[in-house]
């Protein structure tokens, strides 16, 4: 993943005291991220963060470094932990003001490299959507329109959040090549902790963006199940167009675009 690597040291810290002095810096790196994470909607209010072990592994640094991080997003107020089945940390406040310093920071590093990174992932979209088109069975249309119908249906917020992850991994299972499914769901995991969840804003224009994501959802499967390759590709690649528009929309409420 090409932000790891960005975050190494050319010089490995090397012995006790290096690692000493490297920790603080790292949980309030990680603390930012997840902080911004939950800020822009990627994980939603009544969420579930996926375990320590996997949030370790997608942002390549260790399992004490996260569960720092995770124990001051309680302190925050951000997440609760809640214990027994069903257990883990769940999402309780998406953006108070005390967020707004942490996703200043987290996005301002990263505003070039997330802006080529969006547009990656929706020419990536747009290519697994015309290989759908190319490849789709009649029991993927089956299944497409079934996860179209479950979109429509869902409840604003975490519901049709999960229902528009669903849909989009049926429609990489349509285009039927492994190799295309993990590069996109690799690189999608690289602008967050979170694939193959899309981010979904904020409450004050995510039910805009819901209805404006069913009519593209709708153009999509019908060009899919139609066989119209081009039509697909540029269907997906404006409906991804969202993951930036949400991202630019949290830097101007951070203070980071003015226009
Ligand atoms: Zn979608």
């Amino acid at each position: 993943m090409a932000d790891r690597l960005a975050m190494t040291p050319a010089v490995p810290p090397s012995g006790l005291l290096a690692q000493q002095l490297a920790m603080p810096s790292r949980v309030d790196e990680i603390t930012d991220r997840l902080v911004t994470a939950i800020a822009i909607g990627e994980y939603l209010p009544g969420a579930r963060l996926p375990v320590e072990r996997d949030i370790a592994a997608a942002l390549g640094v260790g399992r004490m470094t996260v569960r720092a991080a995770l124990a001051r997003l309680v302190e925050r107020g951000l997440l609760e932990t809640r214990r027994g089945r069903g257990g883990g940390s769940y999402v309780v406040d998406q953006w108070p003001e005390s967020s707004t310093d942490s996703v200043r920071r987290t996005l301002a590093v990263r505003l070039g490299e997330l802006r080529d990174r969006c547009d990656a992932i929706a020419r990536l979209h747009g290519a697994v959507c015309r290989a759908a088109a190319d490849a789709r069975t009649a029991a993927d249309v089956a299944g497409l329109r079934a996860a179209l119908e479950e979109y429509r249906s869902a409840e604003s917020g975490l519901a049709a959040q999960q229902a528009d992850s669903r849909l989009h991994l049926a429609i990489m299972d349509a285009a039927h090549n492994d190799v295309l499914k993990q590069v996109l769901v690799d690189l999608e995991a690289s602008i967050s902790i979170g694939a193959p969840a899309h981010l979904w804003g904020e409450p004050t224009n995510m039910r805009e963006m819901e209805l404006r994501s069913l009519h593209e959802h709708e153009e999509l499967i019908d060009a899919i199940a139609d066989g119209r390759a081009d039509d697909a590709d540029s269907v997906a690649r404006a409906h991804l167009g969202i993951d930036f528009e949400l991202i630019s929309t949290a830097m101007r409420r951070a203070g980071l675009l003015t226009e």
